[in-house]
């Protein structure tokens, strides 16, 4: 009767947990789960099987000692899960590889993430039709954090940096980005393409002249062009409406 761990789940991971098993809750701080064991399987295993993808631990603490995934769970462990600490921190020691910039990828369920994201200026690959193996893939090789709210693409082991996005609402997607990575709202605005997500380079008018309409042509006199896709900006009331939309985020406020 003794082949039983208990796990204890912390803050935001209770409402994450999606299980039959048993659940008490013995206060307001945790869930507790009173999980057999049965055969070997690591602590990341055993938590996702539970509903949570590892991307969302922040922290494991048996015994008042850390540890890590790839822990093998005993009879009568009692171990603790908790969530981040906002802004997670990019050396969390649960990270094989702590992060150095925060690259993003986006997941075509919260698609509109990566335009809101590029406005700010952080990188953001996006691509309707990539699969999951090959996002995976991509937030591997490119380090990249990848952002969704599909909890199994979440759980795959080549996702060692995401998010699962708990808004449903484009604007409070991103201002829970903001907040969950400490991100910086002003970081460099109106810098990249909104649409191919490549650094803009400045223009002189007279090279892209012939392209433009004749309002620009006549009120406008500094430009941007993306070298990969050739799209023109300039400021105009497109970036004003940016300008709003960035005020608008800073301001909001999020259930996460
Ligand atoms: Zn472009």
């Amino acid at each position: 009767m003794n082949e039983i761990a208990i796990l204890y789940f912390h803050g935001l991971l209770k409402d994450l947990l999606r299980t039959k098993r048993n659940i008490t809750l013995d206060n307001k701080d945790y869930k507790k789960i009173i999980y057999p064991v049965i055969r070997s399987s690591s602590i990341k295993d055993i938590i996702e099987s539970l509903g949570i993808p590892h991307t969302e631990i922040g922290g494991l603490i048996l015994n008042s000692k850390k540890i890590y995934f790839d822990y093998i769970l005993h009879p009568t462990d009692n171990i603790h899960v908790y969530p981040h600490i906002k802004p997670i921190k990019p050396d969390n020691y649960l990270f094989s590889q702590p992060i150095q910039n925060y690259r993003f990828l986006v997941d075509v369920n919260v698609g509109r993430l990566a335009k809101l994201l590029r406005i700010l200026g952080y990188d953001c690959a996006y691509n309707p039709y990539w699969d999951d193996e090959f996002l995976a893939q991509k937030a591997y090789e490119e380090k990249r954090i990848l952002l969704s709210r599909d909890i199994q693409l979440l759980k795959r082991k080549k996702v060692l940096w995401g998010k699962l996005i708990l808004n449903e609402d484009p604007k409070s997607q991103l201002k829970e980005v903001i907040d969950h990575f400490g991100l910086k709202i002003y970081y460099r605005p109106f810098s990249r393409c909104l649409v191919c997500n490549t650094e803009l380079k400045p223009v002189r008018k007279k090279q892209i002249f012939h392209k433009l309409e004749p309002k620009t042509k006549r009120y406008f006199n500094q430009f941007a062009l993306c070298p990969r896709c050739k799209k023109i900006y300039w400021a105009g009331s497109h970036v004003e409406k940016m300008e709003a939309m960035i005020k608008e985020i800073k301001r909001r406020k999020t259930n996460t």
